[in-house]
């Protein structure tokens, strides 16, 4: 019984039951290390033992100490293996730990391991990684989104109670979404960079999936602030504090309706207008934007993305991190070694980014979709003048199954296409759980996202609108809870 109750908690509700001495932090650890040792999803890469998941933590660390944590494989950690999902990482063993994992050690959360995703996090399906695709816990024959997508499985099947993910143009977001949970991307430079490994470096941030949007903002709280490490990170000021609003009056959303309708699933849209009249309900009220751009935010980002990671990647040469496939002379050994270390979606990404690059095309690509990522700026300054949240789904489509788009990189692209134009924009949003709807093809109903942007740094308030919904909605939809298998 006592199991059924640590399953179902958030991690909240783990750490008062902590607090109360009602279950020790031991008994907590063991029971997750156990579930996440029988995970069916392929969600981890590498699993801690009791001391690996403790190694580190304070035992003193405040409010939410002894509530385990899974996190990205995107993150280095001192003495465990990192491998971002790349061969080209395989027996890498980072020598220092990523601020964002320091900072939950300090708070007294152990690791419960490290999760799959797609290879340096390029993908919206966690198909892209060298270690086989995660499955969605609601329907093992589907994906549950990219690239974070081993974060969000186990946070929604029983095998976390939440996790550290990143986002450069959707990878918490989206994924939250397909699984049914909660994924929040903050604003860029609310949280440090620090050892996390480098996808798109003006697009990168870490942040929290979790059952709820107040575990959200408790882990945000954590992970939030300036770094010495990260000349980026500046941090939210005041802080991040559980939000308890219950209702909505006097708050305006945007709704971008030139971006929403075409592409998308009758249920998705469906779910969508129905959070709309939630929103009203509350006390909200309804404003019709545009973001003249955001039509564009694709195209820009699959120049701007590929460009910073064709230089990113450059450093994994065979001499310095993980896989060396060949002791032939310098060159050769770089060849051999990238050719046979990346997959196939990160040599399209570095081919890409490089073209883009080259002096001949610079302006033609780079420069030019840089101004493309000014005008949405814009665009989005302009909406927060008039309003104080902008709304989207958080996906086009519920979770697609597997194989589905893998041969079709565009339409793969197409499933970010109301989290990148946020990305390019800097500012935070959020996904919350709508509720539930067949896909468009029929089958079992599975979970449509609700996505919530906010002014840069307007976490908190974005945390209040997001909660007050939530409560509203009243999702209750975790399909691993019942004790069993996902
Ligand atoms: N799916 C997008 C891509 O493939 C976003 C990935 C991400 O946010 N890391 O680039």
């Amino acid at each position: 019984m006592a199991d059924l109750q640590l399953l179902a908690a958030s991690g909240s509700e783990t750490a008062a039951r902590i607090a109360s001495g009602n279950v020790s932090a031991g008994e907590v650890l063991d029971f997750w290390l156990e579930r996440a040792a029988g995970d069916p999803l392929n969600g981890y890469l590498w699993h801690a033992d009791a001391e690996a998941a403790r190694t580190g933590v304070s035992a003193d660390g405040g409010a939410l100490s002894g509530v385990p944590l899974a996190i990205k494989d995107i993150f280095c950690t001192e003495g465990v293996p990192t491998t971002a999902a790349s061969k080209i990482l395989g027996g890498y063993v980072p020598p220092y730990t990523a601020t964002s994992v320091a900072r939950t050690a300090a708070a007294g959360l152990p690791m419960l391991g490290k999760t799959n995703m797609d290879e340096f996090a390029m993908g919206s399906s966690n198909e892209n990684s060298a270690y086989g695709p995660c499955l969605n816990p609601w329907d093992a024959e589907r994906v549950p989104g990219g690239s974070s997508g081993g974060s969000a499985a186990v946070v929604a099947g029983g095998l976390a109670p939440w996790a550290l993910g990143t986002d450069t143009g959707g990878s918490i977001r989206q994924p939250a979404g397909f699984c049914g949970i909660v994924g929040l991307k903050p604003t860029y430079g609310a949280i440090s960079r620090f050892g996390m490994i480098a996808f798109a470096s003006s697009l990168d941030q870490c942040g929290p999936l979790t059952r709820d949007v107040t575990d959200a903002a408790l882990l945000l709280g954590i992970l939030q602030g300036r770094d010495e490490m990260d000349s980026t990170s500046v941090g939210i000021e005041g802080g991040v504090s559980a939000p308890s609003a219950e209702r909505l009056d006097g708050m305006t959303f945007g709704v971008p309706r030139g971006l929403i309708g075409e592409g998308m699933e009758a249920g998705v849209l469906a779910r969508f207008e129905e959070t709309l009249i939630r929103i009203c309900e509350l006390g909200g009220e309804i404003v019709d934007i545009e973001l003249p751009h955001a039509g564009h935010a694709i195209s820009a980002y699959y120049v701007l993305a590929p460009a910073e990671a064709s230089t990113n990647l450059s450093r994994y040469d065979g001499v310095r991190y993980g896989l060396r496939a060949s002791d032939e002379d310098l060159l050769s050994m770089y060849e051999v070694t990238r050719e046979e270390g990346f997959g196939p979606e990160v040599k399209r990404r570095i081919m890409l980014g490089t073209y883009a690059l080259s002096s001949g095309y610079y302006d033609a690509y780079y420069g030019r979709a840089q101004r493309v990522r000014t005008r949405i700026v814009e665009d989005f300054d302009k909406a927060f003048g008039l309003v104080d949240f902008v709304v989207t789904p958080t996906s086009p489509t519920v979770a697609f199954k597997l194989g589905e788009k893998t041969t079709d990189p565009w339409s793969m692209y197409l499933s970010d296409i109301f989290t990148v134009p946020i990305s390019l924009a800097g500012v935070p949003a959020i996904s919350i759980p709508a509720g539930l709807a067949e896909p468009d093809g029929g089958g079992p109903e599975l979970p449509v996202g609700f996505q919530i942007a906010a002014p840069a740094f307007g976490e908190q308030k974005l945390l209040e609108a997001s909660y007050a919904l939530e409560q509203a909605i009243g999702f209750d939809g975790s399909p691993g809870l019942e004790g069993g298998s996902p």
